[in-house]
Formats: structure tokens, sequence, C-alpha cells
């Protein structure tokens, strides 16, 4: 009877010592930031083209969001802790320069379609969410893109962030990495002309299609690049010049957080 008690008595200790550590260790991360090397932060970057006002507009899961569903899944992982940053957050961070939260996420459009300009612009502006576009410049201003004049609105709201994602859009695994590097470089320059002041280089890869040798030459020059790979990044490998992005496609939010998660378990923590 006395060994029983015993039992009981420590099985009880165990579980109050296992509950009140669960309580400890939220008191002590809760809101808490934290600067590179201080904890292994997962920061998924999310990928979306264009925002529509309807599903009758969805040609690709990938390619279109509705509003409603974009809304869902930006609401849906800010009330589940996760904050927006931006990518000179995310260098600062790198460099050691600035701390980010614990759950930090950065949200994309590729390509430069007026959705971004219609849509998601004006909920971020709403919202204080930063958002960042990456344009292709000589689609600037055509049918379905958003023009210069709305780049520079953007802009100057302070919410969207505005970088490259090359002159034209092409294949460009199968450049010369030096060819690679002036159409980015030309890209960058006139992005900076248009708005008026200087950006951080920042690139993706069209269809996420690189080279090695490509990445290296961008690396060298100082441009951060982002590939479509579908991984997630990870704060203690942290490699900003080939970011890992996902797709958020039509899941809600608890589904985006399991993919993050499963992502981390696949591809090593
Ligand atoms: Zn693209």
């Amino acid at each position: 009877m006395k060994k029983a008690l015993k039992i009981i008595g420590i099985i009880l200790i165990i579980i109050i010592v296992a509950i009140s550590s669960i309580f400890i260790y939220d008191r002590a991360t809760i809101n808490n930031q934290y600067k590179i090397g201080e904890k292994n932060l997962l920061i998924p970057i999310i990928i979306y083209h264009d925002i529509v006002e309807s599903k009758d507009e969805i040609q690709f899961d990938y390619m279109q969001t509705t509003f409603d569903t974009f809304k869902e899944q930006i609401n849906g992982l800010i009330k589940y802790g996760y904050k927006p940053i931006t990518y000179k957050d995310l260098i600062e961070y790198s460099k050691g320069e600035k701390a980010i939260n614990k759950k930090s996420f950065i949200i994309t459009f590729d390509d430069g379609y007026d959705g971004v300009y219609n849509y998601a612009y004006p909920f971020a502006v709403e919202n204080n969410i930063p958002i960042t576009s990456f344009l292709i410049n000589n689609d600037v201003g055509t049918e379905g893109y958003y023009t210069w004049d709305e780049a520079r609105e953007m802009d100057k709201s302070g919410f969207v962030s505005i970088y490259s994602h090359s002159m034209k859009h092409d294949d460009y695994d199968k450049y010369k990495p030096e060819d690679l590097l002036e159409d980015v470089n030309t890209s960058l320059s006139q992005i900076e002309e248009e708005l008026g002041h200087s950006i951080e280089k920042v690139f993706t890869y069209p269809c996420g299609l690189y080279s090695e040798e490509g990445r290296k030459l961008l690396e060298e020059n100082g441009i951060v690049q982002n590939f479509t790979d579908s991984k997630i990044n990870q704060s203690n490998k942290l490699n900003i010049y080939g970011l890992h992005r996902m797709y958020a496609l039509e899941d809600p939010a608890w589904k985006i957080i399991l993919k993050i998660e499963y992502r981390h378990f696949r591809y090593g923590g």
C-alpha cells in the first residue's frame, strides 16, 4: 500500500512538472523576438500570383487566389501568432542586426498582376501588413499587370516592397551567369529609377528555374534570391542567396501551418 502511494506521488510530481514546464516555456517564448542563432525558427515565404474576385476566374490553383481565400489565409496565420515581415527585416535578421518574431512569415506575389494593386495592396494598408511584389519589367503596364504609376503608389504607402522577377520572365537556368546578372541588375536599376529611391537587391527566379553557377554569381554580387521549391527556411540554415518559398493554394490557415511543420520534418531540422 505504502509503495503504491509512493508511485502515485511520483507520477503526480512528474505530471505537475510537465504541465508547469509547458506554461513556463510558453511564457518565455510568447511574443519573444529572436536574433539569428538564438533559436531555430521556421520562416515560411508564401507565394501568390494574382488575386481575383470570384472562383470563376481561377484557371490554375497556384496562379489565381480569390480575395476571400487570401484574406482568410493571412488573417488565419496572424490569428495563430504569425507575424508578416519584410525582406529588409529578413536581411537584417540574417546579419544579426535585427530580431524577428518566432513565427515570422513573408507574403510574396510573383509577376506583378493588377490583382496585387486592386486587392492585396488595399488589404495590406488597411491591416498594417507588409507584402512584397516581384515584377517583370517588360510586362509592367500591359494588360493584366499594374502600371508604374500604381507601383509608385504602392511603394509610397510603405506597405508594398517591389523587387525584381527579371526583365522578361525567361528560362534563366539556360542563361550564361553574366547574362543573368545583367538582366537582374538592369531590372533592379529600372525599378529604382521608376520608384525614385534605392531598394534592397532581391530577385525571384521565373518558374524557379536557376543554375548553380548563376545563383553563385548573383550571390557574389549581393543579390538576395528566391526559389519556388515548396521547401521551408530554417534560421539555423538560412541562406538569403537561395530562399525557399511555398504555395498557399486554397488551403485554410491551419493546413498551411501543418504543411510548414511537415516541411520542417521532411527537409530536416
Ligand atoms: Zn513568374
